[in-house]
């Protein structure tokens, strides 16, 4: 009970994710068997399971077309393409976020003009507006999870003209207001990598209304001519012409992934509920705790809970790291973003030289002070209660200690 929780311990594993259902094994098995694991690889009157991915995906989502293909970074990157940035064009996008983001834009010969964070751990709207004029497309990633204010941010970019890419990797099933994310901008993209919503090992979706795009998209992903099989995709003529410009990129998502996908997709609901118990476990659990700021939700924010972040604003380097080493030590894995040389995932705008970053010394403050966990669902909720008690003793004892 609480009285020994200095000397509890988590043994659990923050990267073991709970096993693929059962009725994608048994649709991977039946794949494996025929062998047809190429998207257009049918017979007569077969649907292949990645177009019926789409489809329900693109049902899901509210969205006309949907793509699926190998990865999020390539939605992304393909998302750009499509829009038609180019070689030396600039890409506003966030500060904090992951490397395949500043990577798709690097991997179309586009350069990022990052954007600052603010203590909600979104992205600061007041300078999106000053560096809006800056590019023609806004790749804007919900990075953990954390969704801005969609309505201003869409104002913002609409008065400029200015497209916006969604990248939704941590949002997947989340909303704003009434909007799924991903259904703001002209293109959503997702990713199915194992750490994230649904997990097919890797993988990812792009959705959008605009039927251009969707055409372009799916002729670079590699159609080989056959845009016609896909359920999610706009009418064969849209593709008359655009099928002779389009180069293919191939970056196919394929039938034994997403036959693994299916039913996690139908599960979507109920694995977002479970995540947010977890979460607002963790939330409660450390709630008051001296020197810690949690994160604020906005009420207009339908989140999915699958990683939790806390700030220690304005706290040393030391002492950070003393928590981190602590909480380690008692078996939490805490990720700090402002650990001086990137590692596992924690990189940040700094770290991508080749974008040639310009100082953010407004987001080098919060960015020091965002410490990060995830929160698979293999965890039960009493196992987040106690990686909470660690937390919140670990930073009091350190919080105590330095002043
Ligand atoms: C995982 C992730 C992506 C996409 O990653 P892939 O490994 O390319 O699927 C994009 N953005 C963020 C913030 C992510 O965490």
């Amino acid at each position: 009970m609480t009285q020994h929780s200095d000397t509890e311990h988590f043994t659990g594993s923050f990267t073991q994710q709970e096993p693929i259902p059962e009725a994608g094994i048994e649709a991977a098995l039946s794949i494996l068997r025929h062998g047809r694991l190429h998207r257009y690889n049918t017979v007569p009157d077969e649907l292949s399971e990645t177009a019926l991915l789409e489809q329900e995906f693109a049902a899901l989502t509210g969205a006309k077309y949907c793509l699926s293909v190998a990865s999020g970074g390539y939605a992304m990157a393909t998302a750009l393409r499509a829009l038609g940035v180019a070689p030396g064009d600039t890409v506003l996008s966030n500060a904090f976020t992951l490397a395949p983001v500043p990577g798709a834009i690097a991997s179309v010969g586009a350069k990022p003009v990052f954007v600052g964070v603010t203590e909600s751990l979104t992205i600061d709207l007041d300078d999106l507006e000053a560096k809006i004029d800056q590019a023609k497309v806004l790749l804007l990633s919900h990075m953990r999870g954390h969704i801005c204010d969609m309505e201003r941010l869409m104002a913002i970019c609409d008065a400029a003209g200015v497209k916006v890419v969604e990248d939704c990797a941590h949002t997947m099933g989340a909303a704003w207001g009434d909007v799924p994310s991903g259904r703001s901008g002209t293109v959503g993209c997702y990713s199915c990598q194992t750490y994230k919503h649904v997990n097919s090992g890797e993988g990812g979706f792009l959705v959008t209304d605009d039927e251009q795009v969707a055409a372009r998209a799916i002729m670079m992903s590699g159609s080989y001519m056959l845009f016609e099989r896909h359920l999610a995709a706009p009418d064969p003529s849209v593709f008359a012409k655009i099928k002779y410009e389009t180069p293919n990129i191939s970056g196919r998502m394929d039938n034994l992934r997403a036959a693994i996908l299916r039913p996690q997709l139908a599960d979507l609901n109920t694995q977002c509920q479970r995540w947010n118990e977890r979460y607002y476990v963790l939330e409660n659990g450390v709630r008051d705790t001296p020197g810690m700021q949690v994160i604020e939700r906005p009420d207009a924010e339908t989140i999915v809970g699958s990683s939790f972040q806390f700030l220690l604003l304005d706290w040393s380097a030391d002492a950070i790291r003393k928590v981190v080493s602590r909480c380690g030590a008692r078996g939490v894995e805490l990720k700090w973003f402002g650990a001086p040389e990137p590692a596992a995932f924690t990189s940040r705008y700094d770290s991508w030289h080749y974008a040639d970053p310009q100082p953010m010394p407004k987001s080098d403050r919060i960015l020091h002070g965002i410490v990060d966990i995830r929160v698979p669902l293999t965890f039960s909720l009493d196992d987040c209660a106690l990686i909470a008690r660690i937390i919140k003793a670990e930073v009091s004892a350190v919080y105590q200690s330095e002043i």
